[in-house]
């Protein structure tokens, strides 16, 4: 059963405006994140598609430890081959992003929750006062000593907000959103360290994407307990509209991404035949890399609404 930072008896729900307060983020809702209704059907062999409004997420039974998930050899062979060694190519994705956003907003405070190893923190903290929350110490450490930067450990959802210092006029999540159990609790968190004409800015996956339905179960975005939702245009229009945030951009956005990513996400993640990666590894060169949009992940650019102009979830 989900946890409800205030005690609502519809834990799908979003929660009302309140003072800022401890909330938990270690158990999923049992109703539909973005509805709130209870209704769902089996959607391939380990998803759920709720009835009333289309959205989908993992059929788990059990709540896996998430923190676990992303410590140790997530960044380093089992999600990603190299992160680090990766560097070139996630810099050219985040200094595209980082031009998209500073044509909107390109000073004040900046929020990131997934800051992985500070490659997008150390272009961001050019322009913003730069805040970052990461789950895996390691990369953290490294964001730090490397960078810098002002990287915390905490659940963000845990966190004394004391401690953040006041809102921030930008909040990103790249690729973050599908991981989280209770996305919708980060992005009330957000939306209470926010003000109004505040920017959230994020990618996930269109599982509504021409992609997503050729490939269907076997689309590569689908893999959880590390990938949970599964958003669609519509769906997550709606669910940032339940904790005040209003769309003002949705566009695919194309990835750069080193071969030996690619290969290995193939035959070692995909294929499951790492021992297949390994005799090919040697052939590629960790400099080979290019961009490629596939068209099945959004990058969204949401605004803060004054609360009388929120109205609310559905
Ligand atoms: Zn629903």
């Amino acid at each position: 059963m989900a946890n409800d930072p205030q005690g609502d008896a519809d834990p799908g729900r979003a929660p009302s405006e309140s003072p800022l307060a401890p909330v938990r983020s270690d158990a999923f809702s049992a109703s539909c994140l973005v509805c709130g209704r209870y209704d769902f059907a089996a959607c391939y062999d380990l998803l759920r598609r709720c009835r009333h409004c289309g959205f989908v997420t993992a059929a788990l039974f059990d709540t896996p430890n998430l923190r676990s998930l992303y410590e140790s050899d997530y960044f380093t062979g089992r999600e990603y081959l190299d992160y680090r060694a990766d560097e070139p190519f996630f810099r050219k994705t985040f200094r595209r992003r980082l031009q998209a956003l500073c044509r909107r907003r390109s000073t004040g405070r900046l929020l990131e929750i997934g800051a992985a190893y500070g490659f997008f923190g150390d272009l961001a903290a050019r322009h913003f006062a730069y805040v970052g929350f990461e789950v895996n110490t390691e990369a953290a450490l490294y964001s730090r000593e490397q960078f810098g930067l002002n990287v915390y450990t905490d659940d963000f959802l845990e966190i004394n907000p004391a401690r953040l210092d006041g809102s921030f006029d930008v909040t990103v999540m790249w690729d973050v959103l599908e991981h989280l159990a209770r996305p919708d609790l980060f992005l009330h968190r957000i939306g209470q360290l926010s003000h109004p004409g505040s920017l959230l800015c994020l990618t996930t996956g269109d599982i509504g994407s021409v992609l997503a339905r050729i490939r269907g179960r076997r689309w590569r975005m689908i893999h959880p307990p590390t990938h949970l939702h599964y958003f669609d245009r519509r769906t997550l229009t709606r669910l940032l509209a339940n904790h005040g945030f209003r769309v003002v951009e949705v566009r695919s956005e194309g990835t750069a991404r080193s071969v030996r990513q690619v290969i290995h996400s193939i035959m070692a993640l995909g294929l499951k035949r790492p021992d297949l990666y390994r005799r090919f590894e040697k052939h590629l060169s960790a400099s080979w890399g290019f961009t490629l949009n596939t068209f099945d992940i959004m990058f969204v650019v949401s605004e803060k609404v004054d609360k009388a102009d929120h109205e609310g979830p559905c």
